[in-house]
């Protein structure tokens, strides 16, 4: 038994290829990085590394992170620039006892000590998407929309669970800013022995509840991945409306130690998943009344 899901249409073709690893019999390390690196490359993604959406100064600042579900070791970066691959650097800083998680220029010259190449992450698209929006917003900038991360999980067919993320993060964020998507816990957490999570959305609001780590103790206590899913965002959703006047968008998928998935969201979301019984689709979830209802989509509807 193997298993794959990831947040977002966008990680169609990431999660087929990673698929085809798994069946193969590749392990999840492998299957999980290459599945993030796909989303990473392609640059029409404008909210995942190459040619991600700048933030307010208008520099491309990366989150990643890679967790290992056998060893709960996890490497992280925030704010990191020229890094084409931030999944790659995190899951190579996974690797240490410590110094795991690196920021800002820390991450950078650790990037470029292990040889990663540096490159400059914008295109035509995210530039023109900037100068657009910075004239849009005239005098007054604010970080808002245009995010998305690409989170994953996978579990292999020795058992292991790893979870990952990748995100330019939110639009328009302040120099120096990290959302979620690199704070183990919040955007992402793996544990072999029971099951892990990825999150997307706005990860002010996510770290607020630690919503993966949540999730996969949720699990432990015996709730199914969905009935997890669904609790944790739902009650992070509702606390925060009683507490704050509102909740932003949140979503997560996450897996147990079967395979089993489960999708938690607070908005429509798409996302996509492949097992060893079942090639990769895209399906769309909606909450309705304390619900996350689901469907398949094709991949060419229109939904992100
Ligand atoms: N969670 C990401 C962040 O806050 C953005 C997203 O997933 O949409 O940086």
């Amino acid at each position: 038994m193997w298993s794959l899901i990831a947040t977002w249409k966008m990680a169609y073709d990431g999660v087929c290829q990673g698929a085809e690893m798994l069946k193969q019999g590749i392990n999840v390390k492998d299957a999980v990085e290459k599945t993030v690196q796909i989303v990473e490359a392609e640059p029409s993604f404008t909210s995942v590394g190459f040619g991600g959406l700048p933030n307010e100064e208008g520099t491309i600042q990366l989150d990643g992170a890679f967790m290992d579900g056998a060893t709960l070791r996890f490497g992280a970066v925030g704010a990191v620039e020229n890094i084409a691959s931030p999944v790659h650097l995190a899951r190579l800083l996974s690797e240490n006892e410590f110094n795991c998680q690196l920021v800002g220029k820390g991450a950078k010259k650790e990037a470029q000590r292990l040889g990663l190449q540096q490159i400059d992450l914008s295109t035509e698209l995210s530039n023109s998407t900037y100068l657009k929006r910075k004239e849009e917003m005239n005098q007054e900038l604010r970080s808002y929309n245009d995010h998305d991360t690409v989170g994953v999980v996978g579990l292999d067919q020795s058992g292991h669970l790893v979870a990952a993320t990748s995100t330019s993060g939110l639009f328009m964020k302040k120099d120096g800013r990290v959302g979620d998507s690199p704070i183990i816990g919040s955007g992402f957490y793996a544990d072999d022995e029971i099951g892990a999570a990825a999150a997307t959305g706005v990860g002010e609001d996510i770290m607020k509840g630690c919503l993966s780590y949540e999730i996969v103790r949720l699990m432990k206590e015996g709730d199914s991945p969905q009935k997890a899913a669904e609790k944790a965002v739902f009650e992070l959703d509702e606390k925060l409306k009683r507490r704050i006047g509102k909740a932003h968008s949140i979503s997560v998928v996450c897996m147990n130690r079967f395979g089993e998935w489960g999708v938690g969201t607070n908005c429509p979301f798409a996302f996509v998943i492949a097992d060893s019984n079942h090639e990769a689709k895209v399906y769309y979830a909606e909450p309705k009344n304390g619900n996350v209802f689901i469907r398949e989509v094709q991949k060419e509807d229109r939904v992100d």
